[in-house]
């Protein structure tokens, strides 16, 4: 094995050579809160989508994020060609929108996020909201700064499936030969 092992201790918030290596890392792992009860931890995937980074709303989203109790694992910009937005969003294949989608999604640089806490996957799609804007709680990613149904700032995983999967896809091969993924902070 040439990747370096991290000491690794379910009780601190992230162990990156479980995130490195892409095992293990969505089971039912726990953690302690910071009363010291003894919580679920769940993972999910967060997109930062080029309407937000436009606008320079990173910060003012992650701050959302940190905001509901979601801590931030992995988190890095980067800017997609056609073929991984085709990709990702290959569930969409047939929408009539999936074209416009891809293009939107190419059209600046993302945030791709791995996102960890109690109920991560429920919670995140809670602090975004709806899918179109116009339709979202008060509060919510969406209303406060999505532009339309399409430029809505951000993605997140709709299961703990498709958030493993997502994880699996979008950090891969170069974070696995990367040891400076953040390790735990608690
Ligand atoms: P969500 O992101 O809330 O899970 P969907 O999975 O249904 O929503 O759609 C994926 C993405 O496709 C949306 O976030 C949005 O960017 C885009 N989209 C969805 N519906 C439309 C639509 N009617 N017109 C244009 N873009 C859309
Ligand atoms: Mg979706």
């Amino acid at each position: 094995r040439r990747h370096t092992r991290f000491k690794c201790d379910w009780s601190s918030d992230v162990c990156s050579s479980d995130l490195l290596l892409g095992r293990r890392y969505m089971a039912a792992q726990s953690f302690s809160s910071p009363q010291g009860k003894f919580m679920a931890k769940e993972r999910t995937f967060s997109i930062i989508k080029p309407d937000a980074t436009r606008r320079n709303l990173t910060g003012a989203i992650n701050a959302k994020i940190e905001g509901a109790g979601l801590r931030i694992v992995a988190q890095r910009r980067v800017k997609w060609k056609q073929a991984d937005a085709k990709k990702f969003y290959a569930v969409h294949k047939a929408r009539p929108f999936y074209k416009d989608l891809v293009k939107f999604m190419t059209s600046g640089p993302i945030v791709i996020q791995v996102l960890e806490g109690e109920n991560a996957v429920a919670k995140y799609r809670q602090v975004m909201g709806a899918t179109n804007p116009a339709n979202a709680e008060a509060g919510t990613i969406r209303k406060e700064f999505a532009e339309s149904i399409k430029a809505n700032s951000v993605h997140g995983s709709d299961s703990p499936e498709n958030a493993k999967k997502e994880i699996k896809m979008c950090f891969k091969a170069k974070d696995r030969k990367s040891t400076r993924l953040n390790s735990s902070h608690t």
